[in-house]
């Protein structure tokens, strides 16, 4: 019934490993002490003496209360269950990896707190469960490495993430996500940004700031362009793209209602030099003089103020593959053909590896 065994004498990291672990993985279990269990195989090992704790896919619906007997504790896998709860007392546990995977946890099952004994959590994986709402209890963890909660029911990502300054993967794809926080752009260890599966329609140009991100995983959302500063991302290497309209949106071509007479007559006043002031026009007009957004068209000098044409333009991306960035125009005369592309040297010490559109 229980799968506790003792290796004998030998140094190799593997087999120190091994003698640390206790594993009760795959037994089907629907019930677990791990009390008598110990002393009944007379292992001449007690609870502290382990630093992995394995008790994934069993049928366990709570945990042992002598799990707090494991003070030495650095791993604990309690992946595909039937947990409905995660007890406090596992943040008095030294973890460093905490596997609670595909079980049935709601946001109420989670600690209040998940201050560990010594903040030493690196890893937490709550994916595949029931959480309804980011878990704000989890950007406490500022030595977070690894978060994972993909597969739950969460519809916003915390406005407070801008804390877990050590995240460098942060993984939420399958759950229901409209918005990104601009204040994701400052997570500035973030290597692995997974939004699939999600519904997401824009992403804010913050994302430009991830220096050290080289993958970044947005496909099936609900994305119709990408912000144009996402070239600047020098190490990405993976953007999966694909179930997004902006794919479909590329091919067609976007149709353009005419400008008012309103904004026809202050075109030509800004383009004109037309001098105005609050003696000639009413204030309002003056404000919408204001206004005026330039268009980037470098060779049109032209402004636009509520009625711009949305262009998506391709941009090469690490010399290999072109991206989507939108980009507005005066008027859809402005949007320039694509210059033929140039033959990639292979010079670049950079290139995108996966670029997935299709
Ligand atoms: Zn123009």
């Amino acid at each position: 019934m229980f799968k506790m065994e003792v290796y004998t004498s030998d140094s190799s990291d593997t087999e120190s490993r091994e003698q640390k672990t206790l594993d009760y993985g795959r037994m089907d279990l629907t019930e677990i002490t791990l009390d008598d269990d110990l002393h009944a195989k007379k292992a001449l090992k007690t609870h502290k003496d382990f630093e992995t704790l394995m008790l994934n896919h069993n049928r366990l619906v709570q945990l042992p209360a002598s799990l707090t007997k494991f003070t030495n504790l650095k791993v604990l896998d309690l992946s595909s269950n039937r947990l409905v709860q995660l007890p406090d007392a596992i943040c008095n546990l030294p973890l460093v990896t905490l596997i609670a995977k595909n079980n049935q946890l709601t946001n109420k099952s989670l600690p209040k707190s998940f201050m560990m004994r010594s903040v030493t959590l690196k890893e937490l994986n709550l994916s595949g469960n029931q959480l309804t709402h980011f878990p704000e209890q989890v950007v406490e963890l500022k030595q977070l490495r690894y978060f994972y909660a993909g597969g739950n029911k969460i519809t916003a990502i915390s406005k407070d993430i801008w804390r877990m300054q050590s995240l460098q993967v942060l993984s939420l794809g399958g759950n229901l996500i409209s918005d990104v926080p601009e204040v994701v752009g400052s997570l500035s260890q973030l290597q692995a940004l997974v939004l699939c599966d999600n519904l997401i329609e824009n992403l804010p140009a913050s994302i430009a700031h991830l220096n050290s991100l080289k993958s970044l995983l947005l496909h099936k959302n609900r994305l119709r362009h990408l912000p144009k500063d996402i070239i600047a991302l020098k190490n990405l290497t993976e953007l999966s793209l694909r179930d997004n309209p902006l794919v479909v949106r590329f091919v067609q071509d976007i149709a353009m209602t005419p400008p008012s007479l309103m904004e026809c007559a202050a075109r030509v006043i800004k383009v004109s030099s037309i001098p105005y002031g609050p003696g000639i026009l009413p204030r309002t007009v003056i404000e919408y003089l204001q206004s005026a957004n330039c268009c980037v068209n470098p060779n049109c000098k032209g402004v636009f103020f509520d009625n711009r044409v949305e262009h998506i333009k391709f941009v090469d991306f690490c010399g290999k593959y072109r991206v989507p960035l939108l980009q507005y125009l005066c008027s859809s005369k402005c949007i320039q053909p694509e210059p033929e592309r140039p033959q990639t040297s292979g010079a670049n010490g950079y290139m995108m590896r996966k670029v997935l559109l299709g």
